[in-house]
């Protein structure tokens, strides 16, 4: 399947990880927003929030179990962070991969843009 994090997932395309487990992998993203700026992805291809169900919804469950660990690795636990997910044209989605944008290190406003 042609899919960048896939690829990202198997390896076959470089990343600076910053976190694993057996359902979840976490890299910097490559154009970050933000001072810490990594994406969250399954290691699953879920395309994106349209396709969460039953059967893959504990990969979604294992992300956020990740995530207050991501955010200590990060530094950001005190100050607090974002988790964004982005899905479809609407929303700003531009790899069909499921993933969950976590970005700390400087305030962001709301309502986000
Ligand atoms: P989206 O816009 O789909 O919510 O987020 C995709 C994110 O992936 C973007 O923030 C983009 O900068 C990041 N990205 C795209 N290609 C690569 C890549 O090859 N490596 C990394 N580390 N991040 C990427
Ligand atoms: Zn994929």
């Amino acid at each position: 399947m042609d899919c960048l994090f896939c690829k990202i997932i198997a390896g076959e395309v470089p990343s600076s990880k910053v976190y694993e487990d057996d359902m979840v992998y976490a890299f910097r993203d490559i154009a970050p927003t933000a001072p810490e700026h990594v994406v969250i992805v399954p290691k699953t291809h879920i395309a994106s929030a349209n396709e969460i169900t039953a059967d893959n919804v504990k990969y979604v469950t294992a992300i956020w179990k990740a995530i207050p660990g991501i955010a200590k690795i990060l530094g950001v636990s005190e100050n607090g962070y974002r988790v964004v997910n982005n899905c479809g044209a609407d929303g700003g989605q531009t790899v069909n991969h499921l993933h969950f944008h976590l970005m700390g290190g400087r305030e962001f406003g709301w309502p986000a843009g």
